[in-house]
């Protein structure tokens, strides 16, 4: 899964869906439960287990901010 800081507009959508991979930033904008940080990038490797809330949480973002990607096929699952 994949966040772009620069497009979260702080609505929250996300963390109400997935709060498990979603959590409040201490700038007001949101984070990815221990995903790496590359500038306004932040990453996570999500389990098969976990990848519907993660889908919803993709696919629930007005700003398309997240993306869900199969690291296998390289195809976007969500949105
Ligand atoms: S749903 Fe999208 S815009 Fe809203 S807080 Fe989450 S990442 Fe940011």
């Amino acid at each position: 899964m994949k966040f772009d800081k620069n497009k979260c507009q702080s609505n929250f959508v996300c963390t109400a869906v997935d709060p498990d991979h979603f959590q409040e930033a201490d700038d007001g904008k949101v984070e990815l439960i221990g995903g790496t940080v590359e500038g306004n990038i932040h990453t996570l490797e999500v389990d098969e287990s976990e990848k519907t809330r993660a889908q919803q949480a993709a696919d629930g973002c007005p700003m398309m901010a997240i993306e869900l990607i199969d690291t296998e096929s390289g195809e976007t699952l969500a949105p």
